[in-house]
């Protein structure tokens, strides 16, 4: 099919890419006529494991191209699909400019049937509204259909999430969108679920929201753990292995962050209280996922006693492995508390560097992990990332003036790193 993505971000770039690789005729359009270049001319504006490979290839095969004109892309397309950005306001509700903008630019240059299918992540009933836009600023006397087809990728496995995704959702309003639906992702195998377009909306927020509960049930019980010296990974591991609850987003650390749940979660507090509901479940697992973020930090700043003139240095920028998104990101959050603190940081990352420098100033960005604790009172752990686990620990406890280590991600065994001579401090063990 003849498709379009609006909005080529981690949502849209992927998308649009994996439409190609399935076959698909895509027009991927942005705004920003600088990262529109990069692709043009074959770069990556994010690092996404297997995504540059796929671009190459599609470009190649002519299924895919890059454009700043939305009547370009829209023009031509069967389907129109909005990636674009859904940003929290300060009291926590959903900013709909982005696809109000979106909405009102398709109508001006929509001169054929389409089907306008929102991706971006948003509030209930959104789709009503985008379609009322669409209606009211198209010129032409053209129909349209608005689809809701939430997208549940990870950044980091991106590719692999949407070529095998769970399942894929669609909310309509009318069944004539549907066949089209279908023909996109059939040759994705994964079950269709066609649905009305607020339970499609709802769906991701209540989705996104549950996980967050997840993990900051987890993070609870792992204060329970510190408490009674349970382990917190032998708690989790007990209780995945339970087919009603599942291994999966039971890992205790810094807490949650990114450009996804913290603002979903905000969202959906928001629409619910629009809505009449006071959602203090998703409050307190807000309250949680910052307290553990602070206890953290309190247990690095009470064993340093004081930090002020004192060098760490800090493992992992990313708000988890395998991204370059530093949005929300818990380690910059928690470089940014222990500075306020006075504390001098070095600091290292395999992708997210370049991005954390436009957040993180004042710093050492180093450039290998193992230099990383070179002249350091202690070294703190901050993002999962599976090669922090290959660390030169002789080399580090060397390196540092003190051989203390804190690990918010609970990468290593506490025996083990007794053995090798480190205060080592974890989480919930
Ligand atoms: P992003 O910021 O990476 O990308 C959005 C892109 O849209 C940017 O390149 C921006 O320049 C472009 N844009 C903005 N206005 C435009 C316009 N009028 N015309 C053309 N392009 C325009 O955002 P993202 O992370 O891809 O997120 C997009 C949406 O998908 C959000 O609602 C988000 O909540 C949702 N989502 C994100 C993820 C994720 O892991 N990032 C996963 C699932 C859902």
């Amino acid at each position: 099919m003849k498709i379009c993505i609006i909005g080529t971000g981690y949502v849209g770039l992927v998308t649009g890419t994996c439409f190609a690789e399935i076959g698909h005729d895509v027009t991927c359009v942005d705004k920003d006529a600088a990262k529109v270049k990069l692709l043009q001319n074959g770069g990556m504006p994010i690092y996404e494991p297997g995504l540059p490979e796929l671009v190459q290839k599609n470009v190649a095969a002519g299924r895919l191209r890059f454009t700043a004109s939305t009547p370009d892309g829209v023009e031509p397309a069967e389907v129109v699909f909005i990636a674009v950005p859904t940003p929290p306001q300060p009291d926590g509700s959903v900013d709909l400019s982005f696809i109000e903008g979106v909405a009102r630019e398709i109508a001006a240059c929509m001169t054929s049937y389409k089907i306008v299918v929102d991706k971006s992540t948003v509030p209930v009933r959104t789709g009503d509204k985008v379609a009322e836009t669409i209606k009211r600023y198209c010129k032409a006397k053209v129909e349209c259909d608005v689809v809701s087809n939430p997208e549940f990728l990870r950044e980091g496995f991106a590719v692999d999430d949407f070529l095998k995704p769970d399942r894929v959702v669609i909310g309509v309003k009318s069944q004539r969108a549907v066949p089209a639906m279908r023909e996109i992702y059939a040759p994705i195998n994964a079950p269709l679920i066609v649905t009305d377009i607020n339970s499609a909306e709802l769906i991701k927020h209540a989705a996104n929201s549950f996980l967050a509960l997840k993990i900051s049930y987890i993070n609870a019980v792992s204060v329970i753990c510190e408490a009674s010296g349970a382990n917190v990974i032998e708690v989790a591991n007990g209780m995945g292995m339970d087919a009603r609850i599942g291994r999966r987003f039971l890992d205790a650390g810094l807490g949650y962050g990114g450009s996804c749940f913290p603002k979903d979660l905000s969202a959906f507090i928001k629409i619910s209280e629009t809505l009449g509901y006071d959602f203090r479940l998703l409050k307190e697992v807000q309250r949680i996922n910052s307290e553990q973020m602070e206890r953290f930090a309190k247990k690095i700043l009470e064993t340093l006693w004081v930090a002020k003139d004192k060098t760490l240095g800090v493992l992992g920028l990313a708000f988890k492995q395998n991204t370059d998104d530093v949005r929300q990101s818990p380690a910059i959050e928690l470089c940014q508390r222990l500075q306020a603190e006075g504390a001098t940081l070095r600091v290292y990352d395999p992708q997210a560097m370049d991005k954390a420098r436009a957040v993180l100033k004042n710093v050492t960005y180093v450039k290998t992990m193992n230099e990383i604790a070179e002249g350091c009172d202690a070294l703190v752990i901050a993002t999962e990332w599976p090669e922090f686990k290959k660390l030169d620990l002789e080399k580090v406890r060397r390196d540092l003036t003190h051989p203390i280590l804190f690990d918010g991600r609970n990468l290593f065994d506490p025996a083990e790193m007794e053995r090798l001579g480190f205060i080592y401090k974890s989480i919930g063990r």
